[in-house]
């Protein structure tokens, strides 16, 4: 049986570093919509160039685009067991696109795991993030410093400051959650498949309060 999750959270929640954990309890692939838009822009790739806007204007990536990326994603052979979404759905249209794709895989999504934070911390994680070239590993100066500055611990590679965790772009991308990802908690809440987990504590309390709420079946 195949198990379908989704990360949700206001960008710098901690959606990708709990990915990480989760990743290894669960043995389910990893999908952030993100880390794929940034493989993408930088091959420069058709799809790269047309998310480059969007993205450094900290503006969602039209729907269409983004949909029939995630279909082809959760398509490929890693995902016949399953899969952690994150990133995706941040929109209602998203998240009915969502259904659809994973009824025609013979699924259905089990919950979606919300990661619920206080603005001002947001905003100085987003500030201190670093992340890896190679992979999309994330780190932070003050709250989960890498070995040694600058270089990714799982990988080597360099680590940079993304474009668009600039305090402007970061403010524009904090309103745009509230307005179109937002809605999706209640939503979700609605069909009861959210389960909310306080984001505020640390790396590992967080990890830890998520796997003690994960849905029976999830854990294989
Ligand atoms: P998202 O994928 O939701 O945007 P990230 O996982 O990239 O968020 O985390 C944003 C930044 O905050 C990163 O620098 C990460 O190291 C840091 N971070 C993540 N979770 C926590 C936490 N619980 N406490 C402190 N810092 C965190
Ligand atoms: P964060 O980890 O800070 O939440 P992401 O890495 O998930 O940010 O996304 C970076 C940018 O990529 C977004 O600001 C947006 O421009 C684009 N993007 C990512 N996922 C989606 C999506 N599901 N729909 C539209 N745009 C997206």
């Amino acid at each position: 049986m195949s198990v379908y999750l989704v990360l949700l959270g206001a960008p710098g929640a901690g959606k990708g570093t709990q990915a990480k954990h989760l990743m290894e309890a669960l043995s389910l692939p990893h999908i952030s919509s993100g880390n794929i838009f940034r493989e993408n822009l930088n091959k420069q790739t058709e799809l790269g160039k047309l998310a480059q806007t969007f993205i450094s204007d900290g503006q969602l990536v039209p729907d269409d685009v983004t949909i029939a990326m995630i279909r082809e994603r959760l398509e490929q052979d890693d995902c016949t067991m399953g899969a952690m979404l994150d990133g995706f759905p941040r929109t209602p249209t998203q998240a009915e696109a969502l259904d659809v794709i994973l009824a025609d895989l013979g699924g259905e999504l089990d919950a979606v795991l919300y990661i619920k934070v206080t603005q001002e911390i947001l905003v100085r994680r987003l500030s201190g993030r670093w992340m890896c070239r190679a992979a999309g590993h994330v780190f932070h100066d003050e709250f989960n410093p890498p070995l040694v500055p600058g270089v990714c611990d799982y990988d080597g590679s360099e680590l940079y400051q993304r474009d668009d965790d600039r305090a402007e772009t970061v403010a524009e991308r904090i309103r745009v959650y509230i307005n179109q990802t937002a809605p999706l908690i209640d939503y979700y809440r609605q069909r009861g498949l959210l389960v909310e987990v306080d984001g505020d504590q640390s790396i590992e309390a967080v990890a830890d309060t998520l796997m003690a709420a994960l849905p029976e079946g999830a854990v294989q």
